[in-house]
């Protein structure tokens, strides 16, 4: 253990669901200490469960782990390991240790007290087991977790088991059959779960818990591994804002908390706008122009030049990507309608007032927002209306939307005849309705 290169992580995941935000976590945990000593990242596919298992959760698992910046040296598939795992279940039979029960095999504990000296929790001891027999092989030939995972991190020379603290109590069986199967016993570190805001952990109930689910709504893969790391760690000095490539320089599993840190929505949509925020607008461009594509939601054709724009118009306001699906439906098509919330505004007719706002709109040349400005607040002092009054009315006429960004600018990126026609619309809605 004194050779890092001699030093094995790993990360073991069923692929039974999508990857979870906890286990991109122990994943994220387990890799990045690897980085920092210079040791070996293992992933070990624990598909044993051979009706559970699907093809789709793994490629996905493997490729979440990959979006999320982090590879990993081998990779084992526990489904291609039976007939090892079975020739140790023998061995155990042969010696007395396990039996044959029914086409299952049993392993019998042989226990007093266990003790680990865990790197995150320190000294555990454990003093009973809720049962003194367990299944190690079931009938149908499929090992099972406990067993298979023994063997494994031992033939894989794992040197410290990074994994969720959930998987506690099944440490002290483990350890009794790496006694009995005559196995060294590796470290362990385990980290607490990531609990949702009531406490409990975090399920399906209080949001989205898989990492596709991130992914789908336009979370940076930075920002992400950036909250995660703070949930049970910290960079020191209140820093929140680190890269992978940063942490994998001061990163200690064993200062990670021991307590379960608390998942907090909020938190992670901040990191994600201070990541949109740090982008080019180039860049984020490229980006936004991708994610609007894949979701049909732009236009054919639509100008680049355009989109910066737009891009300038939202990088300050939005937390992730998803935001810009409602919010710039109004900069690509026409036939929005007068969204949520909009009513009240709309219920005082204002027809006379926009359509004198709009004529003077009509006058300027250089439709830039200085100009519109200055016209716009003008027509509200010519009809003695507060500038809100006017400013309401003008943001739903053109977007829809009860908010949104700085009405001028987004007056500037429609251009005026967009602007006169969809001010026009309005009035034309209220001359309806009377
Ligand atoms: N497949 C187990 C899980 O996903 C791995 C537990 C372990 O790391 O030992 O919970």
């Amino acid at each position: 253990m004194s050779n890092s290169k001699s030093k094995r992580f790993r990360f073991a995941p069923s692929p039974t669901g999508y990857l979870h935000i906890g286990g991109a976590r122990t994943c994220l945990f387990s890799w990045l200490y690897a980085q920092k000593i210079g040791a070996e990242f293992i992933l070990r596919i624990e598909d044993t469960d051979l009706e559970r298992s699907k093809k789709e959760y793994l490629d996905e698992i493997l490729e979440s782990i990959k979006w999320l910046g982090m590879d990993w040296d081998e990779i084992f598939y526990q489904s291609k390991r039976f007939d090892i795992y079975h020739s140790y279940a023998e061995k155990l039979i042969s010696e007395g240790k396990a039996c044959k029960k029914e086409g299952a095999v049993f392993f019998k504990y042989d226990f007093e007290r266990v003790e680990i000296n865990d790197l995150v929790r320190g000294k555990i001891v454990f003093t009973e087991l809720p049962k003194d027999e367990e299944v190690i092989i079931k009938s149908d030939g499929s090992p099972t977790y406990n067993f298979s995972c023994v063997i494994d991190d031992a033939l894989m020379g794992i040197s410290c088991v990074i994994r969720g603290e959930d998987h506690i109590s099944n440490t002290p069986k483990q350890i009794l059959m790496y006694e009995a199967l005559k196995l060294s016993i590796p470290e362990f570190a385990h980290v607490p779960l990531i609990l949702s805001a009531s406490g409990g952990r975090m399920s399906k109930r209080y949001g989205a818990t898989s990492l596709r689910e991130y992914k789908q709504m336009g979370y940076f893969s930075e920002a992400i591994t950036n909250y995660l790391l703070l949930l049970g760690w910290s960079p020191g000095n209140n820093r929140e804002i680190i890269s992978l490539g940063e942490a994998q320089d001061i990163f200690d599993i064993k200062n990670v908390n021991k307590t379960g840190a608390v998942f907090s929505l909020d938190k992670l949509n901040w990191i994600n706008g201070e990541y949109i925020r740090s982008k080019s607008i180039n860049e984020l461009t490229r980006i936004i122009k991708a994610y609007l594509e894949q979701r049909s939601c732009l236009p054919q054709d639509v100008d680049m030049s355009y989109l910066e724009k737009i891009c300038r118009l939202f990088q300050e306001r939005i937390s992730k990507l998803s935001d810009l699906v409602d919010w710039t439906r109004f900069c690509f098509y026409d036939d929005f309608k007068y969204g949520e919330g909009t009513e009240k505004i709309l219920s005082n007719d204002l027809s006379k007032e926009i359509s004198f706002l709009s004529e003077r709109l009509r006058e300027i040349d250089n439709f830039d927002k200085e100009q519109i400005e200055n016209k716009f607040r003008k027509a509200a002092g010519d009809l003695d209306l507060k500038l809100r009054v006017l400013v309401h009315p003008t943001r739903v006429a053109l977007t829809g939307r009860k908010d949104g960004p700085g009405l001028f600018e987004t007056m500037e990126l429609l251009g005026k005849e967009k602007v006169l026609k969809r001010l026009n619309r309005l009035i034309q809605h209220w001359l309806s309705q009377a």
